[in-house]
């Protein structure tokens, strides 16, 4: 592979970044998932929310964020589309008016990105999509996860039986063998439970929850070192709900909390992460229907940067 015939975004010198059809961060659009090593890819669903929905129009308002990315992180000095092939591979097919279909359909999708030998980075969609994702990339052996979010997302049921809402995908994910919670970090959670035990499974079953009270105490560095020790060398996944940050900065959210991360502080632990065996990412909850400056989704984009910045360095690392 010649690094110079890698995908590369429409050039803004060239053409100006209000121009040209939407695609994340301004890549071809291509549908061949072995063209690729890292897979941007949209997850228009929002079937799993359970109290504001509107993540369903993510992708398509951080498509068009996304044209505010350039080509090198400003930090890290990391060039993604130097150091892998990166393109847009579409939105994953999906049912609005059914969640077990979308959840097969989602898996599918991702399956064929995980067959060909891609790594996935998507932008959701409610956190559920991130099980069905799981379920695609991680069958083969339990991986660990860096999770920003203000909620664990280990609740149990919803409304009477229901096991399958944004707030239940990693409590499936550990039972169903795709998440190792010992591998586990829970970032920033925060907010009113509804009862006393709600953190039970998160503790109980491993995982390291560094509530927003700890970050505070701890810092950035305390928190990466946290976080590095807890995921260690194995296959590790990114997902940052944007809801993590305080609504200040991501107001369009479902299920806003307040006392949250900056935007600063998501993007300083981040960047610590540099290293990891890095497998996929996703950024979910951006809501564009409460996000009525647009801010929200351009913070889903820069995340989503952060996040691609990183996978290709631990592309270009595996390869050697
Ligand atoms: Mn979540
Ligand atoms: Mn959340």
């Amino acid at each position: 592979m010649t690094l110079s015939n890698n995908p590369q975004p429409v050039d803004a010198a060239l053409v100006p970044r209000f121009g040209a059809i939407p695609t994340f961060m301004r890549l071809p659009h291509l549908t061949d998932p072995a063209a690729v090593d890292i897979a941007l890819v949209g997850v228009p669903w929002d079937g799993g929310t359970t109290n504001r929905a509107g993540a369903r129009h993510g992708p398509r308002e951080i498509r068009n964020m996304s044209s505010f990315m350039r080509k090198v992180h400003h930090v890290s000095r990391i060039a993604p589309y130097q150091l892998a092939r990166v393109a847009d591979l579409g939105d994953a097919p999906v049912n609005p008016i059914d969640l077990m279909d979308s959840l097969a359909r989602i898996e599918g999708f991702f399956a064929r990105i995980h067959a060909a030998g891609a790594v996935p980075l998507s932008a959701g969609g409610d956190h559920l999509v991130t099980l069905p994702i799981f379920r695609a990339i991680a069958r083969d052996r339990p991986i660990g996860m860096v999770h920003f979010d203000a909620h664990s997302d280990t609740n149990d049921r919803y409304f009477g039986d229901n096991r399958y809402t944004h707030g239940t995908p990693f409590r499936r994910a550990v039972e169903e063998g795709l998440l190792d919670p010992k591998r586990t970090v829970q970032i920033g959670i925060r907010g009113s439970i509804y009862g006393a035990d709600d953190m039970a499974f998160a503790e109980q079953s491993g995982m390291r929850v560094i509530y927003i009270e700890d970050f505070t105490a701890m810092g950035v560095d305390k928190t990466i070192a946290a976080a590095r020790e807890t995921v260690g060398a194995g296959p590790t996944y990114i997902s940052f709900d944007v809801d993590g940050l305080d609504p200040v900065y991501a107001p369009g959210t479902g299920t806003p909390e307040i006392g949250g991360l900056t935007t600063r502080e998501a993007q300083a632990i981040l960047r610590g992460l540099r290293g990891l065996d890095l497998i996929g990412g996703d950024v979910v909850e951006v809501s564009p229907p409460f996000d009525p400056s647009g801010n929200t989704a351009l913070v889903g984009a820069t995340m989503l940067f952060e996040i691609l910045c990183l996978l290709a360095d631990a592309v270009a690392r595996r390869r050697g």
